[in-house]
This record gives C-alpha cells, structure tokens and sequence, in this order.
C-alpha cells in the first residue's frame, strides 16, 4: 500500500474531488441500505393484515406510503448514479492527464546516463502502470470505500435485529478480509516476476523493432526470437503461480461465504418456526445477509488487486524517484553570449565504470577559433564533447565558459549557445519543416528555408514529394544519410548557435555527399568557434589547434603543419596511413573561403 500512497502523492491536487466522489457513493450505499428495512416493513404490514391484527384500510395507506417511500427511494439512488459517474469519470480523466505529464516531464530531465543504461521499453511498460493504477484507485473511490461503509451499515443492522446471526456474517466478513489479504501476501513473489518479465518483455520487442535492419542483415531473427520465448516461458511459470494461488484462495472465499449462507439460513427459519422473528425479520435477515456477501466480493476483489498495483507503483516510482545527476547550481545564471571554452586538468569516468575515459585534458579555446580532435576510435573524442555539453560533469578539473564554470550556469542556457552535428543525425517521424525548426520552434517557413538553403538541402528537399511536408519515417528513415546530415545542418544554422561541435559529421558518408555537406558545413561554420571531430584528417588540417588523443589523454597538440612533420609522432603516423589510401582527399574544412 505504501507505494501506491506515494505515487499519489505525485497528484496531491484531486484531494477534494475524491472525497467528494466517496461522499456521495456512501450516499448511495445508506440508500441501498434502507430499501430491504422497507421491504420488511411491507411484508409485516401485509402479515399484520392476514392475521387481523390490522384493518384493511390503516394497513392500505400504511402500504401507500410505504410504496411512495421506496419511489422517493428509487430516484434518489438514479440520481446519486448519475452524479457520481458524472464526478469519478471526470476526476479519472483530470488526474490520470496530469499524472502523466508529471512522469513525462520528469523524465525529460533525466540526464543522459540514465537513458543510456535502461532500455526504452521498459520506460514505457512503467509508464502503463500510470492506467493501471489511477483505474484501480478510481474503482476505489468510487464503488469500494462507500462499499465498506454500507457494509458496516447493513452489518450493524443485522447485528440489532438478529444478534446471532450478526455475528455469524461478521466472521464470514472476518474471513473474507483475512483471506484476501494474506492473498496479496502469497501472490507476491509471483506478482514482482511476472511484471519485471513483462518488461523485460517489452523492452526485447522494442529493441528488436529498433534494430530490425542489423537482426535481418545477420539472420538473427531465431536468436532474438529464442531470447522472447524463453521470457515469455519464465513470465508463463509467474503467471501460472499467481493464477493457482488467486484460485486457491478464491476457492476457500466461496466455501466458507456458502457455509455463512447456510448457518444464516438454518437459524432464521428455525428462529421463524419458533416464532422469534416476523415474517419481515426473516425477508430482511435474508436480503441483508445476501447482499452482504455480494457487497463483499469487489472489496475483497480490490484488496486482492491491491497487490498488484502496488507493485506497479514500485516501478513507476522508480522512474520518478531517479533523480537528475546533472543539475542546476541554485543560483545558475544564463548565459549570454559564449565567447570562450576552456578544459583545465578534466578527468572524467563514466559512472559506475572504474578506468578513466579522460585523464587530464586541457586546452584554450578562443572566440572564432577551430578546434579538432582526432585520435583513435574509443580515445574519449566523443566524451569531451559530452562534457562541454554538460550531459556529464567531470569527475576532477573544470570547464570553463566564459572563464566560469560552467555548473554555475543553466544548463538550458549553456545548450543554446551550442549547436550540434553528429554522425547519427536523430529525427522525429514529422515532417522536414518541423524536424529543422526544432532547433526553434516557432520558426516562420521562411526562416526554415533559409536555413536549408544554408545547409544545401533545400534543393534535395524541393525534389521530394511534399516539399517541406514530406514525412521522414521513423528517425527519418526515409532520407539518406547525406540528406539527414544536411537536415541536421540546417537545423544548426536556424539555431544559429556561438559554438559549433562537429562529431564524425561526415564519417558516414559517399564523397558525392560529403561534398554537398562539406560546403553546407564551411557556411554553418564561418565567424563561429567550432570543435570538429574527425575520422579523415583532410577534414581538419585548417584548424587552428588539433588535439591528439589516445586511450583519454592528449598526446600531442598542435596547428596541421607542426603535427604533420613531427618523425615517429600519432599524427604523423594517422597522416601517412591515411594518404596512401586511394581515396581522393575531400576539400579542407577549414579554412572557409568558398562563397555563401
Ligand atoms: P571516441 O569518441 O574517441 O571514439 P568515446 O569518447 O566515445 O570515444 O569513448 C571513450 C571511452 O569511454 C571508451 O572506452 C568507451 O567505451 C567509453 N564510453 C563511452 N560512452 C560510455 C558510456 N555511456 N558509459 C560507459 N562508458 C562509455
Ligand atoms: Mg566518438
């Protein structure tokens, strides 16, 4: 129960409006309540009248009034429905919307280790639980708590009219909460299995649709289908252990609610035969003992969900209980204008892993400046980029914007004066005039062609079927990896950002591309400072400091020229490797002096 209590407390707003769904359930409960005492009534003023202990006309208007009673009855019970369905329909509606933008938006600030170390399907299978959970408390509100008050109610009823027989279907009820609840207890192993699994399950799925182009090129649909069986056989082992128990428990509910019946039943009659009870205890003993074990069933129904949903939550609550790693300093400024980027003795290592991915890098970079960083594939390029984005902190040394830290800025801020290309260029399944004006949303179409212009795409864009309107698919399957590159480019120019990064931009692509973005490049990269990450080393022979990196360190820095001639050094060696493919050099990056 504790874990549903604290997801709720993540909506703490529909307070009020719950408590008025259960005020006006109770309501309906008093009532339905007091239909069977009226049935009672009828019964022995028609009984009084048989035996003459009435006349016929005082029972007649006796029974009118009765008959007009159980009408007023009636309507109120329609009413209170209406009302309440009205009032629970609405406050579900209200509060599973607002719960959901609440995991969203936290989930939106997650920083980006998070992401990297869960898979994207189990996020979503704990967000179901969002349904889940507001239905079951719904159910709560709504039927179940005005349900044990007119319990109470017809139990003490029951207890006053008939004490014996109160007594018997109090420990029949007894038995009923007892049994359902050491239900959540047994079924919970069970429960916790089958829910990771189902997750897990999820998450395979998710995984194998992501990546349906590597598992067809490898022929590896029977591994990840072997992979989905085998879980779905240990989800099936969960769910049939859960099942088994439901029932035994289920089982010994009904044997001992027909055993309460029949007690019940046998005491009335004798009681009737002995002359202890009218004719109209009797039909009221009957109805209310009756309607007690029905009224029983969904509570013990939801005590025994209750489980279930609060292992729901558990999970939900891991997604919110996550907390930002990366967060804003408390008085964090924005910042203006980036004018200059520093390292000062960075080491970083990524969390949860114990070697360093960068040992003491630093560097000085000033505004309008080029800075390259080569070296080989897994000497931490990527990672000081990620560092300059504050998508990590280090773990010693600094960086420096402005000759500030940059934790005392914003990190929103800090990210806008940054504009990123990556070799994998992401883009959501919308159209082109939406994907490059996310870099700004609210762009005019005019400003979104402007910027494809920019970035050489606006004449590969006029060629497709709806212009600026044509869908690009999931992640923008539907364009080339040149074309996306392009559109990742025109993006960056509508940000128009201060600082360009540059990762692998152009490693992905023909030359023919390469071109068209090497030109688009040169014009994004012109009067900004740039870092520019490069497999090719044609690419970064105009910058104006190129770091060398290997296994997290720098091991030689230096303009082109003075890394190029010196004898037994890394770049020397990448150089020499590289020319004497027969691959025809692209035009130099750097410096920039094609027109605009
Ligand atoms: P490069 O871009 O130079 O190829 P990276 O900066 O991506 O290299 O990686 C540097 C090192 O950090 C590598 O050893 C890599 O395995 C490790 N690494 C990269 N990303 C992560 C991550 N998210 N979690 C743990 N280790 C990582
Ligand atoms: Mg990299």
């Amino acid at each position: 129960m504790k874990n549903i209590w604290r997801a709720v407390r993540f909506i703490p707003e529909y307070r009020g409006r719950v408590v008025g769904v259960v005020a006006v359930g109770s309501a309906l409960g008093a009532l339905a309540t007091a239909a069977p005492q009226v049935y009672k009534m009828v019964v022995d003023v028609l009984s009084g009248m048989v035996s003459g202990r009435l006349s016929h006309e005082q029972g007649a208007r006796r029974v009118v009034i009765l008959v007009a009673a159980f009408f007023v009855l009636r309507v109120a019970v329609v009413v209170f429905s209406a009302l309440q369905d009205k009032q629970a329909d609405d406050l579900w509606l209200d509060a599973v919307s607002t719960f959901r933008q609440r995991v969203f938006d936290n989930m939106t600030r997650l920083s980006i280790d998070y992401f990297e170390k869960v898979r994207v399907g189990e996020i979503m299978d704990r967000f179901g639980a969002i349904t889940q959970i507001t239905m079951w408390l719904m159910s709560l509100t709504e039927g179940t708590l005005a349900n044990v008050l007119q319990m109470l109610f017809m139990l003490g009823l029951l207890a006053w009219r008939a004490p014996p027989i109160g007594a018997i279907m109090g420990a029949v009820l007894a038995v009923n909460f007892v049994i359902s609840y050491r239900t959540v207890g047994w079924t919970r192993p069970y429960r916790r299995g089958w829910q990771r699994l189902a997750g897990k399950m999820t998450g395979l799925l998710a995984e194998m649709v992501g990546n349906i182009s590597t598992v067809r090129s490898f022929g590896g649909e029977p591994a990840v289908k072997d992979r989905y069986d085998q879980t779905q056989a240990e989800w099936r082992v969960m769910r049939d252990g859960l099942h088994r128990t439901e029932w035994r428990s289920a089982l010994i509910l009904n044997i001992a609610n027909a055993i309460g019946v029949f007690v019940v039943v046998a005491i009335a009659s004798l009681g009737a035969v002995r002359g202890r009870y009218t004719a109209g205890d009797i039909l009221l003993v009957l109805t209310l003992s009756q309607s007690l074990i029905s009224t029983v069933a969904p509570i013990a129904r939801q005590i025994n969900q209750m489980g279930e949903i609060d292992s729901s939550a558990e999970r939900l609550l891991e997604l919110l209980d996550v907390e930002a790693e990366v967060r804003d300093a408390p008085g964090a400024v924005d910042l203006e204008r980036l004018e200059t980027v520093a390292f000062e003795n960075v080491s970083f290592a990524y969390p949860e892993k114990g070697t360093l991915a960068l040992r003491e890098i630093s560097f000085v970079l000033g505004q309008g400046q080029s800075l390259a960083l080569v070296g080989p594939s897994g000497s931490g390029k990527t990672t000081i980029v990620k560092l300059l984005m504050r998508f990590y902190d280090p773990t010693e040394g600094r960086v420096l914007v402005n000759g500030r830290d940059i934790r005392e800025y914003t990190q929103r801020s800090l990210r806008a004066a940054l504009g990123v290309v990556l070799q994998d260029v992401a883009l959501f399944n919308d159209n082109i005039a939406e994907n490059i004006a996310f870099a700004r949303p609210g762009a005019s179409l005019d400003e979104v062609r402007a910027a494809a212009v920019a970035a050489n795409a606006d004449s590969f864009i006029g060629g497709l079927p709806q212009g600026y309107d044509t869908l690009v698919g999931e992640r923008g399957i539907k364009l080339s990896g040149g074309e996306k590159q392009r559109v990742a480019i025109a993006r960056a120019v509508l940000k128009d950002p201060q600082l360009i990064i540059l990762d692998e931009a152009t490693s992905a692509l023909d030359s023919e591309s390469e071109h068209a973005v090497q030109q688009a490049l040169q014009r994004l990269l012109r009067g900004r400072s740039s870092v520019t990450i490069a497999h090719r080393l044609s690419t970064v022979v105009g910058a104006d400091q190129i770091l060398v990196l290997k296994e997290g360190r720098v091991v030689e820095r230096g303009p082109h020229a003075t890394l190029a001639r010196r004898p037994g050094g890394l770049y020397a060696r990448l150089l020499s490797i590289q020319t004497q493919q027969p691959i025809a050099p692209p035009p130099a990056l750097i410096p920039a002096d094609i027109p605009a």
